[in-house]
């Protein structure tokens, strides 16, 4: 991931595509809908999901700008990465499953984002 990010950022620096991180959120989460779009159609808005698929360069375009946006933040995304698996396996260890269980809306005890 550091090379991944070191090449993202050598990019941005080099075609001058620099932008305040509010708008590398924004890009991100465009790109994350369109990964969602993908979803919906290969699937029939969920009639066949056994069909559901996305396409690889649209998950390409969302980790770019996933780690465009760590750059703009000065966040290493091999770390945060690291730190994230680490707490997905304590929590597994503790209780069995990733996700946090917290119960709020912010995700599901599936969603080891939560
Ligand atoms: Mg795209």
């Amino acid at each position: 991931m550091d090379d991944a990010q070191r090449r993202v950022a050598d990019f941005l620096a080099a075609a001058d595509l620099h932008a305040h991180p509010a708008y590398r959120l924004l890009d991100l989460t465009a790109e994350v809908g369109e990964l969602a779009a993908d979803a919906t159609a290969s699937s029939d808005y969920g009639a066949d999901p056994e069909s559901l698929s996305v396409n690889r360069d649209e998950l390409g375009d969302a980790l770019f700008a996933l780690l465009a946006l760590a750059d703009e933040l000065d966040v290493d995304a091999e770390a945060a990465l690291d730190e994230s698996l680490a707490k997905y396996e304590a929590r597994i260890d503790e209780t069995g499953a990733p996700g946090s269980g917290s119960g709020d809306e912010s995700g599901s005890e599936s969603d080891p984002g939560a």
